[in-house]
């Protein structure tokens, strides 16, 4: 496996503090209103990966989209909340769902069987309930493979919304290009 390092808790803290002197307060939600403020009608479900923030290619600005980040981008993890997010906004309320994977994605390195037996050799008495599971791997697929899949999970959940529904589309940022591309 890799080697792992990242910023200490204490380097984050202090990069917040850098960040102050520039911070603009946001707004309650019960201040919108009366600010003429509107609320992201654009979710983007994109994978967790640390070289593929939506927020960087994509420039994203505070209240303008709502981010939900997952292992590979998988959307399944998140449907539930997609359906919680449009009864906080309003049913159909939310027009655009971008489901973003990317090149070199941890999710086409990965075998679902192999993810799979890793957690069952620490929990083996739960090996009925691990072989179940979703996993995050593309299963052999490319990653404009998977991001279909994903889209037609979305298509096809009819708990969300039409609007969200026929709103869905997915992308492959290319993580040597930035390139991002409607598949
Ligand atoms: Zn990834």
């Amino acid at each position: 496996m890799a080697t792992t390092t990242g910023p200490t808790v204490a380097d984050l803290l202090a990069r917040n503090k850098a960040t102050l002197s520039s911070f603009q307060p946001r707004p309650l939600f019960s201040e919108m209103p009366a600010m003429d403020l509107p609320l992201p009608s654009t979710i983007i479900v994109g994978c967790c990966d640390a070289r593929a923030h939506p927020e960087e290619f994509f420039c994203l600005r505070p209240n303008e989209v709502i981010v939900l980040r997952t292992a590979a981008g998988r959307v399944s993890p998140v449907l539930k909340d997609l359906a919680a997010l449009e009864a906080f906004i309003g049913y159909g309320k939310v027009k655009q769902l971008l489901i973003v994977h990317h090149t070199d994605c941890g999710g086409s390195h990965m075998k679902a069987a192999d993810i799979k037996a890793h957690i069952i050799s620490r929990r083996p008495a739960m090996k009925p309930e691990i072989e179940a599971w979703d996993t995050p791997s593309f299963g052999g697929k490319s990653p404009t493979e998977s991001v279909k899949h994903d889209v037609a999970i979305v298509q096809q959940d009819e708990l969300l919304s039409e609007t969200l529904r026929k709103g869905t589309k997915g992308f492959v940022f290319d993580i040597k290009t930035g390139v991002v591309h409607e598949v």
